[in-house]
């Protein structure tokens, strides 16, 4: 195990001198066999954590029977995993990918297809201030980062920004080219911004009345990170299109397009991909969806989370932070300075055992740990924050 030939690697971020090497559950290890307490499970991937049962079992049973007939086949698990999503949702139809961007490249392409039909060609979705939808260049131009839109220029066009939280700002910028509202439920990137309930009722009337759609990018929220199945069932709304990846495949490239049957309007040639619903995949999504439906699993990360949120807010009060925020075992701590990036580091190359965290912004610590982190290890990484802060703090 050697870092001498990392520079074969595309040098896309700053990367520290670990490699990992095996995970298990709550926990990573590195080369040297430095074990890490991982609260950022693949940025919300992992939802059952490294290297659950369940997947390593359908892995295991499917690359046996069949890997990838093609897309253009039938194959067994895409049709049980299609028939799950849908009997869990408010939706009628699946289209299977591969990461969250493309999903959402998919909802675009469905939206502007449903305006074509609907809208005189309208094609316009309207999506906010900091979102994150991908890393594609539709879905760059999607997304609401700063200084995004210049990056790869010219951006696909298209993308009017409004404001999160703030429903005048949406229907300030609707006009008869506008065909959909476009939203994280929780804003992960941006900082782990939820939407109100109020917002998200707002939008769903004013969508309906404008005869436009409401479409949701539930890749981070989505599979039970939010404490419910899917976010948008917090709110009591029903959107017209979602999107998942992330937690869907526990850790495996899977993702899903679902669509309400009356705005499912792609023909023949408009959609498809080499590896979509493969039969690999989508067995793990089974896998996954079956761990998270059966019964109990939803009430204890619904107990994990009030423990981390109580857990923060402690930390917050002791420390003079300015609180914390998020939806179920999506949160984040909000601190009075910028220097989450050095309590990340702190935190990775604390010993004998690593803590590892995320920092979306200067000032703030995301934690989105395996829906099925024990009460212990959690317990556990809330000691270890504060005694890292008590030691940067000093
Ligand atoms: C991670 C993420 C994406 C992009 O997913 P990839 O699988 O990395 O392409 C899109 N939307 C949201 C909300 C995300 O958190």
């Amino acid at each position: 195990m050697s870092l001498s030939d990392t520079n074969y690697l595309m040098d896309i971020t700053s990367r520290p001198e670990l490699i990992f090497v095996k995970g298990e559950g709550s926990w990573v290890e590195d080369q040297q066999g430095k074990r890490y307490l991982d609260m950022l499970q693949g940025w919300a991937v992992n939802c059952l954590g490294h290297n659950p049962q369940p997947i390593i079992d359908a892995l295991a049973k499917q690359s046996q029977l069949l890997i990838n007939p093609s897309p253009a086949f039938y194959n067994q698990p895409m049709i049980d995993l299609a028939k799950r999503l849908c009997d869990a949702s408010c939706f009628e139809r699946v289209f299977f990918a591969n990461s969250g961007a493309e999903a959402n490249e998919g909802a675009i392409k469905l939206a502007r297809k449903w305006g074509q039909k609907n809208r005189n060609g309208a094609y316009k979705i309207i999506s906010f201030g900091h979102a994150f939808h991908g890393r594609t260049l539709a879905t760059m131009s999607l997304s609401g980062k700063a200084g995004w839109d210049q990056m790869f220029a010219p951006q696909v066009d298209g993308f009017p920004k409004a404001e999160y939280n703030n429903i005048d700002s949406v229907k300030a910028l609707i006009d008869d080219q506008t065909v959909a509202v476009m939203l994280e439920p929780v804003q992960g990137e941006g900082g782990v911004i939820a939407a109100t309930k109020e917002f998200m009722q707002q939008l769903r009337e004013l969508t309906t009345e404008k005869g436009i759609l409401l479409i949701v990018d539930e890749v981070q929220t989505g599979m039970g990170r939010c404490g419910s199945m899917f976010a948008y069932q917090l709110s009591g709304i029903e959107p017209d299109i979602m999107t998942l990846a992330k937690g869907i495949g526990g850790g495996v490239p899977l993702a899903a397009l679902l669509a309400k049957e009356s705005v499912s309007v792609f023909e023949h040639g408009d959609q498809g991909g080499t590896y979509n619903g493969n039969p690999l995949m989508t067995a793990v999504g089974i896998a996954v969806f079956d761990t998270l439906a059966a019964d109990g699993f939803m009430d204890s990360v619904n107990e994990r989370a009030k423990q981390l949120s109580d857990g923060l807010i402690q930390l917050s009060e002791k420390w003079g932070f300015k609180g914390e925020r998020g939806e179920g075992l999506l949160r984040a701590l909000i601190l009075d300075k910028d220097d989450a990036p050095a309590i990340v580091e702190a935190a990775r190359n604390r010993s004998p055992e690593g803590l590892l965290l995320n920092a979306p912004r200067n000032n703030i610590l995301r934690f989105m740990p395996a829906l099925n982190i024990s009460q212990e290890e959690l317990a556990l990484s809330l000691l270890w924050l504060d005694e890292l802060i008590a030691q940067l703090r000093a």
